[in-house]
């Protein structure tokens, strides 16, 4: 016990040494829409070597009858200027020319605009908060972008059973706010909290930093009601946990990026909030170390580890650079932050420590600090959850998102810095270590076709050799989308075709 004390003085000797800054997660909003961010951005269909399929365009009269059922003028959007922002992603990697953004209220709306739109033979793009990865919720050409902002009414909390029921556009943060005061929490969380919307996340399968504890989405949403490409409503809601009656078909939409129908209400089951809280933020000199502080924190932290990640100190040294966020813990290799929660504040902080003493005693680990009040909680986590935007002041980002066994998990890292040596900027790693989720940031000064040629399809076929994932949880997109076959059976992916080719037939969403 003397020595836990003597650990705890030093951690919050560490912590006295910081200086903690106020971070704020509206950051992502304003950087997600400023179009002075977005006006040099090279069209898509320049930059890519893809077809835009045989889709009318739309016409004036088109836009004429988008007003009329959509009673507000401020629901239908030509304005050129106002466009860019909605045509271009958050890497700024993909810019497309819809023609009209639409933003409709609520389901009976967006059923007549995707009916109207399969007359006309209209392509369309659903769009959420615009932070997907991968390129899918921007339009590729001239797609009609229908976004789901103006969907944003929650329909009903259950304070007996945990349940929530809303609609697709409900920022993830504002929802988070709404449900603390009922002590509860939404089974997922991810950085993008401030701008992505709940229905994006569906339809990413969003996983996040929660993922260890509270599984996926496929776990936690209990119904989904969406538009098909044809107006069909498919009515899946629910607010049971069990329902054997048949297929899951809610399941299709978790996950299929919009290229089944739009999602146009959630219901999903909530988790108790936590009464406590702590974070820990350790240095090691190897990878080895950080999978031996993964599984110690399993066993020794039990139910209450509720997140595990880890980042290199390329990854580190941008965060510091770029943000001029204060790393409290000594220059290493390799960082983990580990945070534990649960219903007693004085297991909590004590399993923590307890913890990270073993882990120093042991020569695991080097040193560790532990925060333990919400500012500090929140400035140990900035260090994680900007790391994106770290990456992006650095130049133009090749960002991989993959899953792979832990016993070969940081190797492809090595493997690519030997094999790219001085043509990238930069080459790092970071992720959810306890999803075995591996980010991998490549950086140059500005997009470079050669070195995109040397990383891909190399990157993948690393991956499907080990059966690992193409994508852990951003999605294919399109930009992605021709990679799937390293992780997708031949049977696999001609099934999905066939799914595909019954809810939208003519390809008017994304295609698979
Ligand atoms: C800083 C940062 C951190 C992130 N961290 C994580 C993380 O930890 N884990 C993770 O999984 N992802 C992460 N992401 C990626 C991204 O935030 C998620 O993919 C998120 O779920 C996207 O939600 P969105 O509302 O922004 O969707 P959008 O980007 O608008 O759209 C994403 C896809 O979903 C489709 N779509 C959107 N709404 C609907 C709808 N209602 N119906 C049908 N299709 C729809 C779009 O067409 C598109 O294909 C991060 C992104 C950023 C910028």
């Amino acid at each position: 016990m003397a020595n836990v004390q003597a650990f705890a003085k030093r951690s919050l000797y560490y912590l006295k040494q910081l200086q903690w800054r106020c971070l704020s997660s509206t950051v992502l909003s304003h950087m997600s829409k400023s179009p002075l961010l977005f006006d040099n951005v090279e069209l898509a269909s320049n930059r890519y070597d893809i077809q835009r399929g045989n889709f009318a365009k739309a016409t004036q009269q088109d836009i004429n009858y988008f007003k009329d059922i959509l009673s507000s003028q401020s629901a239908v959007i030509t304005d050129a200027e106002e466009l860019i922002g909605s045509n271009t992603d958050w890497l700024r990697v993909v810019r497309g020319s819809g023609p009209v953004l639409l933003k409709p209220e609520n389901t009976e709306q967006v059923s007549k605009i995707m009916q109207y739109c399969n007359n006309r033979n209209l392509a369309v793009v659903p769009q959420g908060g615009k932070t997907g990865l991968v390129g899918g919720g921007v339009p590729v050409f001239d797609e009609i972008i229908l976004s789901t902002s103006r969907m944003n009414n929650v329909i009903d909390v259950d304070k007996i059973s945990g349940t929530l029921v809303c609609q697709p556009g409900c920022i993830l943060q504002e929802l988070e706010d709404r449900l603390d005061s009922d002590n509860f929490i939404l089974p997922y969380d991810l950085g993008a909290r401030g701008s992505c919307h709940i229905g994006g996340n569906l339809s990413t399968n969003a996983g996040g930093i929660r993922l260890v504890r509270y599984g996926s989405l496929h776990g936690s949403v209990l119904g989904v009601e969406a538009v098909l490409a044809d107006g069909t409503v498919l009515d899946c809601m629910s607010t049971c946990r069990k329902d054997n009656t048949g297929y899951d078909l809610k399941q299709l939409f978790i996950g299929s990026e919009g290229t089944l129908g739009i999602i146009t209400k959630v219901a999903i089951a909530l988790a108790q909030k936590p009464r406590a809280q702590c974070v820990a933020l350790i240095g090691c000199n190897n990878f080895e170390n950080v999978k031996q502080v993964f599984s110690s924190a399993r066993k020794d932290l039990c139910e209450y580890l509720s997140a595990c990640e880890f980042m290199d100190s390329k990854i580190m040294s941008l965060v510091e650079n770029h943000l001029k966020l204060t790393n409290p813990v000594q220059t290493s290799s390799f960082y983990v932050l580990i945070e534990a929660s649960g219903s007693s504040e004085q297991y909590c902080k004590t399993a923590l420590l307890d913890f990270l003493e073993t882990l120093i005693e042991s020569k695991v680990i080097k040193e560790g600090i532990v925060a333990d009040n919400s500012v500090q909680i929140k400035d140990v986590w900035a260090l994680r959850e900007r790391v994106l935007e770290a990456c992006q002041h650095d130049g133009y980002v090749f960002k991989y998102d993959v899953s792979l066994p832990l016993r070969v998990f940081y190797n492809i890292v090595d493997d690519l810095r030997s094999r790219l040596g001085s043509q990238a900027k930069s080459i790092g790693g970071y992720g959810h270590i306890g999803d075995g989720n591996l980010h991998i940031n490549i950086t140059c000064e500005e997009y470079n076709k050669q070195l995109e040629k040397a990383i891909e399809p190399y990157i993948f076929e690393w991956i499907g050799k080990y059966k690992g994932s193409v994508s852990a949880e951003h999605g294919m997109g399109f930009i992605k989308r021709k990679y799937m076959n390293y992780s997708k059976s031949e049977a696999a992916y001609n099934t999905m075709k066939g799914i595909k080719q019954l809810l939208d037939p003519k390809r008017r969403m994304m295609d698979i």
